[in-house]
């Protein structure tokens, strides 16, 4: 049995805008989980409150673990500029223009570093899940987060790419769809955000027949012949292929990773190709399109590993 070992285990902790996760990993060499948690975070309250919330996470986690740790990875929606260390483009709005981690390390007395989540969800992914397990080989990782919003990661080598503007990745602000008549979080209109979150999609469906169902829902009523999900999910594989197929064009990775609650639809991995294919230079599309397979728990997982 594994036992806590405060010189080699790594914490981390996933901030999104409904919960906190938070893992202890056995180490970089040996990422057994020993304690996992999950809290809501309750952002409706304010950042203070949030802070707060993460301080009681770490708590449990402490107590678990017998003790306080070093270091701590924290993953979070959005980008912490380094020259300010104020975090922008969040879509948790108590967050925006805050010294994250800053205040964290102030308030839990632990010195705490902020990754993008789409950036640890492919980091995890890459050195502990889904390419890791079936891509060893692969250099070039592109990680995508659909859920309630929409993010993507580079990971080239193993490693993080954040970029000169730290916004390497932010696959879901591309201009997308002129027509789209609902603003995204970001201030733009027709982003990939406003088409493909899950929010975006619920909408659409409830536009077209006047119902709101959950995406679940939606998808189980596609394969029943509704014709609203047929055309909610023909939507999805459109954009989502006509989306990715830009990014094929620029970077062309080894694999394509898809995390978050849209992750479970089966036709991204099925009709999903073909989309991309269609719409690539040459229309030659054999990149690995896969879902995550650390559940829950990737994004966590990555930002301990930004400790390693
Ligand atoms: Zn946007």
């Amino acid at each position: 049995m594994s036992t806590f070992n405060s010189n080699e285990n790594l914490w981390g902790c996933n901030l999104g805008n409904n919960t906190i996760e938070g893992v202890i990993l056995k180490s970089a060499r040996e990422p057994e989980t020993l304690f996992s948690l999950q809290i809501p975070t309750e952002s409706d309250l304010g950042y203070e409150h949030v802070l707060e919330r993460v301080k009681t996470l770490l708590n449990e986690m402490q107590a678990a673990a017998g003790y306080q740790p070093a270091r701590l990875g924290l993953a979070t929606p959005g980008t912490l500029v380094t020259r300010t260390g104020l975090l922008k483009n969040t879509n948790i709005a108590c967050l925006e223009g805050q010294p994250l981690a800053a205040d964290l390390a102030a308030r839990l007395g632990v010195q705490t570093t902020v990754g993008n989540d789409a950036n640890c969800l492919t980091l995890g992914e890459t050195r502990l899940g889904v390419v890791a397990e079936r891509f060893p080989d692969a250099k070039i990782v592109f990680g995508i987060l659909m859920d309630r919003g929409i993010g993507g990661g580079l990971v080239v080598n193993g490693q993080i790419v954040r970029g000169n503007n730290g916004i390497t990745g932010e696959w879901g602000h591309i201009y997308l769809n002129p027509a789209e008549p609902h603003p995204c979080f970001c201030g733009k209109r027709g982003c990939i955000e406003s088409i493909l979150s899950v929010p975006a999609l619920e909408r659409f469906y409830k536009e077209i027949c006047g119902t709101p169902r959950p995406l679940a829902e939606i998808e189980d009523r596609a394969e029943a012949g509704d014709s609203a999900a047929r055309a909610t999910l023909q939507r999805l594989t459109n954009f989502f292929g006509h989306a990715l197929s830009i990014l094929v064009n620029v970077l062309d990775p080894d694999v394509i990773v898809i995390g978050g609650q849209t992750s479970t639809i089966n036709r991204l991995y099925t009709d999903g190709p073909h989309v991309i294919a269609s719409y690539v230079i040459d229309h030659h599309f054999e990149t690995p399109v896969v879902q995550a397979k650390l559940g829950d728990l990737a994004v966590a997982y990555g930002a301990a590993l930004l400790l390693a």
